[in-house]
């Protein structure tokens, strides 16, 4: 559960990256809050009072970047209280588990879309053309009658389908070998 590979943090970062973007947070600032809640220093929480002096960020740019966090489930937080005035803080971490099966999910919606696109491969011959080089099913090229609609060249059969289609399969293995670890190393199944 403690480990969490690199590779998969970045792939993290590049989502967080983008869901900001979409919500008007400044995304380099919203991945640098999420590294320092990250962070294996970070066990015990940081409240957004500890990330202002962190970070130099406004308190309200703070509290946007952890809704944001919360809203992808990859944060969440613990009540507590102020260690001087009493009053209820909140201390925000790295959920963990979440983030794991997060990172799961991901995984396995991209081996989806590897597999249909496989399939795509294996059920169609392509044609290409020599000259733009765009791809056409046999479907497709029948229709354009084997000339290229776009610059009027004879289309070719694509011969370097079956590599591509190769190509596709042993990404798919490795994905699927790296799931399984990743399932086995969090579920322990
Ligand atoms: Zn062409």
């Amino acid at each position: 559960m403690s480990r969490t590979s690199e590779r998969a943090v970045k792939s993290l970062e590049r989502l967080i990256h983008d869901m900001a973007e979409k919500k008007g947070i400044d995304p380099d600032k919203a991945v640098h809050v999420f590294r320092l809640i990250v962070s294996p220093t970070n066990s015990k929480g940081l409240s957004d009072e500890d990330l202002e002096p962190l970070t130099g960020y406004k308190q309200g740019e703070i509290r946007k970047i952890l809704r944001l966090l919360y809203d992808l489930r990859l944060a969440t937080y613990r009540r507590g209280r102020h260690p001087k005035t009493g009053s209820t803080r909140y201390y925000w971490v790295v959920d963990r588990e979440a983030l794991n099966t997060s990172i799961i999910r991901r995984k396995k919606a991209v081996l989806e879309k590897l597999k249909t696109r496989l399939e795509h491969e294996r059920n169609n011959s392509f044609y290409v053309c020599p000259q733009d080089g765009s791809r056409y099913t046999f479907d497709e090229a029948f229709d354009y009658e084997f000339v290229c609609p776009r610059c009027g060249f004879m289309l070719e059969e694509d011969r370097s389908s079956s590599d591509y289609a190769r190509a596709l399969e042993e990404e798919i293995a490795r994905l699927e070998e790296e799931i399984r670890r990743d399932e086995k190393e969090i579920f322990g199944s």
